[in-house]
């Protein structure tokens, strides 16, 4: 594990890459940590973007007022190429050391954690890590801010949808996001009674899905749900339904979810997560690590190298899907 020697004074705290809520949660946790522990904390606007455009300002107690319930990140986030080369990344670099700032605090997913390495590698710029995501796709963690916010919301849509399937005796086909992983879509499946669960790294098939549909219908289930997460594009859901359609003839109705799932007020879970996480940034930092990712391994907070945090993938419980099949009989 990494370590600097130098004592810290100034921190700077910025968002990047996906939005997911929670994240306001983790930056007041970062700011008001930091000042209780005399740091002056500053905020760094739209991630990299604004490291490069030096949009840097200090951030006070009273900035972090009645942010914790909000979706979203007060600090904006952003996605920056320039930063993806090294003369963006000095250009950022020198931004933080004009403003004599003595380490970050990086929230966001495995792509921001590649730039933060950079930035200590390549500059010597202390940086911890915190992930911020909803797809809950990041190794070293068992829970990523804003994953248990985007699983709720997703549930109370098919909650809904589960009322009208059910009186019009309908098949359902709802995308969730999850471009690369099923993480949402496995969550969302079993709490959701799923009949089916479509992610990219389950063995689903068409075809075992109409089997399962039609068994279920010689059962007398008269209504049926399919989760899927978005895959390579968005409206995945679609291409399903056609399948589906062309296969077997049942008509699937489609419902994209969406960008709704990254908003709305963070659930107590995450607020809590993001809470702990982000002291724990700050902690670390004031240890002198760094290089590293806050993670939780159950209910404790662990510290992650960031190289092994984005060099690995994290695995879907994929038993999840399996039981949500027993359990949709
Ligand atoms: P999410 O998973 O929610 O999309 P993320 O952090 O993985 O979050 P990315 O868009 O992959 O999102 O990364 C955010 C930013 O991090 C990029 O726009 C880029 O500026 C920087 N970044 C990504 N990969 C690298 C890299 N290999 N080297 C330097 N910077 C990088």
């Amino acid at each position: 594990m990494a370590q600097f020697d130098k004592k810290i004074q100034k921190i700077g705290v910025y968002t990047s890459g996906g939005d997911a809520p929670g994240m306001n949660a983790a930056i007041r946790a970062v700011v008001r940590v930091g000042i209780s522990q005399k740091l002056e904390v500053y905020g760094i606007h739209n991630g990299y973007v604004g490291m490069i455009e030096n949009k840097i300002e200090p951030l006070q107690l009273r900035d972090m007022a009645n942010i914790i319930q909000r979706g979203g990140t007060i600090l904006k986030t952003g996605r920056s190429t320039e930063f993806m080369r090294p003369e963006g990344r000095a250009r950022a670099a020198q931004n933080i050391k004009n403003l004599g700032l003595d380490a970050l605090v990086c929230i966001g997913g495995d792509g921001s954690f590649r730039g933060a390495h950079a930035l200590w590698e390549e500059h010597q710029i202390p940086v911890v890590g915190v992930p911020g995501t909803i797809d809950n796709d990041i190794f070293g963690s068992d829970k990523t801010i804003g994953f248990d916010t985007a699983v709720n919301t997703a549930l109370e849509a098919i909650d809904r949808i589960r009322d009208t399937a059910a009186s019009h005796d309908r098949l359902f086909i709802v995308e969730v996001m999850g471009r690369n992983s099923g993480f949402i879509a496995s969550h969302v499946g079993l709490a959701g009674g799923a009949e089916e669960i479509f992610t990219p790294d389950a063995n689903t098939t068409v075809e075992k899905a109409i089997d399962r549909i039609n068994e279920a219908k010689s059962r007398g289930k008269t209504s049926s749900i399919i989760i899927t997460a978005e895959g390579q594009k968005p409206g995945r859901a679609y291409d399903l339904a056609d399948a589906i359609r062309k296969k077997s003839g049942m008509d699937a109705k489609v419902c994209i979810l969406g960008h709704q799932q990254r908003g709305g007020s963070p659930t107590a879970a995450d607020r809590i997560l993001a809470s702990r996480m982000g002291a724990a940034a700050v902690d670390a930092l004031f240890k002198g690590y760094c290089d590293v990712m806050i993670g939780t391994e159950g209910e404790r907070l662990i510290q992650v190298p960031l190289d092994l945090v984005y060099k690995n993938e994290k695995k879907n419980q994929l038993d999840l899907i399996s039981l949500a099949s027993v359990l949709a009989t």
